[in-house]
């Protein structure tokens, strides 16, 4: 797994909005940025099989027309398949006649099958199970933070969330649990270093890794604390 982009919404610290790439064929969320983080750090977008959305905010899932589009472009033959939250075909389409109009009709030589989630029910995509966990945060439909089950390993992202207890569902068991740390204090509709602090004993994963942090949390004193960064691999 490689951390392609560690960054809030605003490109705080310089770094890219959020992307995390299972293997070469699956992304965790792709947002406006990724597709320029993905040719930063070489990573062919075209191999891109799968792409696991947690939410329908910008810097989530607003890469996809770009990726989309590079595809056509770069005469893709492998269709996409993009799982999200309930409506991510929809807020697609406008995004891509609001950014590019007509390019959502164009005929292409692959396919773009969207899947909606069903909360708590797992997936299964070629060799991997995505089960999302619906979690507190506002973005014109569900919200939620996905487990991403691979052959061999275990992670779970907790996507954009105030706390929830669903998070600690989310994470039970797994290898590596990447968490939102936008504020050092408590913000509604996002997760906040203090809150974690205090229930981080409650989490049973192996490893803890804060990522989306806001320029106060990047600030703040993070000793305690794993924070990935962009390029990180794990
Ligand atoms: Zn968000
Ligand atoms: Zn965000």
């Amino acid at each position: 797994m490689t951390i392609v982009g560690s960054g809030d919404a605003f490109g705080s610290g310089g770094r890219f909005q959020t992307c995390i790439a299972v293997g070469a064929q699956t992304l965790v969320d792709c947002g406006a940025t990724s597709l320029t983080a993905l040719r930063q750090q070489s990573r062919e977008p075209n191999e891109i099989r799968t792409v696991v959305l947690t939410h329908l905010h910008g810097d989530h899932f607003g890469g996809l027309p770009f990726l989309i589009l590079d595809g056509q472009f770069r005469r893709r033959t492998e269709d996409l398949t993009i799982v999200g939250p309930p409506g991510t075909e929809d807020r697609l389409k406008a995004a891509m006649e609001t950014l590019y109009p007509g390019s959502s009709e164009v005929r292409r030589r692959f396919d773009v099958h969207v899947l909606e989630h069903t909360d708590r029910r797992p997936q299964r995509l070629d060799d991997l199970t995505v089960t999302p966990y619906e979690v507190r945060h506002a973005s014109g439909a569900p919200a939620y933070a996905v487990r991403v089950q691979t052959p061999d390993r275990s992670i779970a992202y907790s996507g954009d969330t105030e706390w929830t207890d669903a998070l600690l569902d989310a994470a039970d068991g797994v290898d590596l649990f990447l968490c939102e740390g936008y504020s050092p204090t408590p913000i509604r509709w996002h997760l906040d270093l203090a809150t974690l602090a205090e229930r981080r004993d409650r989490f049973n994963c192996q490893e803890l890794v804060l990522t989306h942090l806001s320029p106060t949390a990047l600030a703040a004193d993070l000793t305690d604390w794993t924070v990935a960064y962009d390029g990180l691999r794990l």
